[in-house]
């Protein structure tokens, strides 16, 4: 029967090719680094040697790895002193720290879900979302992206009995659009549901102090799960569910990816609260951000580049065909610019983008080099094929 195998991968992999989705790595090296607009390193901060410094900080105060799970002894004073600052950054009793956010969300899922409970979750939702809804083996429904007359429609569907979740991304991570919080928070509010967001994107980026499009704007009666992501604007690893203090006990109790699993390296939340701080001390950072996202928008608008309606600084170029996407991004590569290509399953058919991404760490010669390319790209998908003789 062992035999079965080889064969069975070859069949996966030949599907895949034949539809085009076959996906290939690169590797970076530090030196000749492209210009990056594909990361989500939106202020910069990844490659900023404070950061650097404070995880070397850690890892020779408190070790290179935390040994041991939160609940058998690798909780060291670091993590807690961390999980303290992002409770106070985004205005709720506590938090948690979780070694990623696709654990975060597989645990907080499944934790909060039994076989009564049924989730709601948006159409365009991250992977982890979805994952964490299967692993919850919860009844889930996905509603219309953004559109909260589907999401009552659902709710108001729901045995009378049963213990609700709405769940949503607060930006979403290939569109770049933000949540109707508020909108989301009377819905779940109407029809007795706690709301779930999950703000990877968000936090650093948006809110008045950069606590993200739920924050402290809207509080743990209007949100009370909050997730956040700490690889993306805040420059290194991990992510954090906040809450009420009963929230974050029975996360401890029963999220199996919080139980199971060796507690974040101290060095990388050393470099987290420094990441914190940096957020707290340089708004610039932020203003820098949002005024070259709003100078793309117009010279793009400009050129004419299918943009999307985003104003967050995921800016994807909707190009529709897979193909299209995939020469734009090389024509993009040859020129040193790395711009991730989005095809299915990661968006719906027919959807393939460009998934450009603005960082503070971007120079105006940098957004200038990335218009050129693009308008490279737009020159040549116009030019008419030359015509068989
Ligand atoms: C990136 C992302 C995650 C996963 O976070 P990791 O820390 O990279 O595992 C979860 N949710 C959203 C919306 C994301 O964009």
């Amino acid at each position: 029967m062992a035999a079965h195998w080889p064969s069975r991968l070859a069949e996966r992999a030949r599907a895949r090719h034949a539809l085009g989705r076959w996906r290939h790595r690169r590797t970076a090296t530090p030196g000749a680094a492209p210009l990056d607009f594909a990361g989500n390193d939106y202020l910069g901060l990844a490659r900023d040697p404070r950061l650097a410094e404070a995880m070397a900080w850690g890892a020779r105060c408190f070790g290179a790895g935390a040994r041991a799970s939160h609940l058998v002894n690798g909780h060291l004073e670091v993590h807690e002193a961390l999980e303290e600052r992002l409770a106070a950054l985004t205005g709720r009793p506590r938090a948690l720290l979780f070694s990623t956010g696709y654990m975060a969300n597989l645990g907080t899922l499944q934790a909060l879900s039994d076989g009564e409970t049924r989730i709601f979750q948006d159409r365009l939702n991250h992977a982890s979302l979805l994952d964490g809804a299967r692993l919850a083996g919860a009844a889930s429904r996905r509603f219309h992206h953004a559109d909260l007359a589907d999401l009552e429609r659902l709710l108001a569907r729901a045995p009378a009995e049963a213990p609700r979740l709405v769940v949503s991304d607060g930006v979403f991570s290939m569109d770049g659009d933000v949540a109707d919080i508020p909108g989301l928070a009377e819905a779940a509010r109407r029809h007795g549901a706690w709301l779930m967001v999950d703000d990877a994107h968000g936090l650093g980026v948006l809110g008045d102090n950069g606590d993200g499009c739920v924050g402290r704007a809207h509080g743990v009666d209007a949100v009370p799960v909050l997730v956040g992501t700490l690889g993306k604007a805040l420059g290194t690893a991990g992510a954090f569910v906040a809450g009420s203090e009963a929230l974050i006990e029975h996360l401890i109790q029963f999220a199996r990816p919080y139980v199971y699993t060796t507690a974040q390296p101290p060095g990388v939340a050393a470099a987290t609260l420094t990441a914190l701080e940096l957020l707290a001390a340089e708004p610039e950072r932020r203003e820098r951000l949002h005024a070259l996202i709003a100078r793309f928008r117009r010279e793009a608008a400009i050129l004419g580049l299918p943009l999307a309606d985003s104003t967050t600084p995921i800016q994807p170029l909707l190009l529709g065909d897979d193909a299209r996407a995939m020469a734009w991004a090389e024509r993009l590569a040859g020129r040193g610019l790395a711009v991730g290509a989005i095809r299915p399953p990661t968006v719906p058919f027919g959807q393939a983008r460009l998934r450009i991404t603005l960082s503070a760490a971007h120079t105006d010669a940098d957004l200038d080099a990335l218009l050129e390319g693009l308008a490279a790209c737009r020159a040549h998908d116009t030019e008419p094929r030359e015509s068989a003789p």
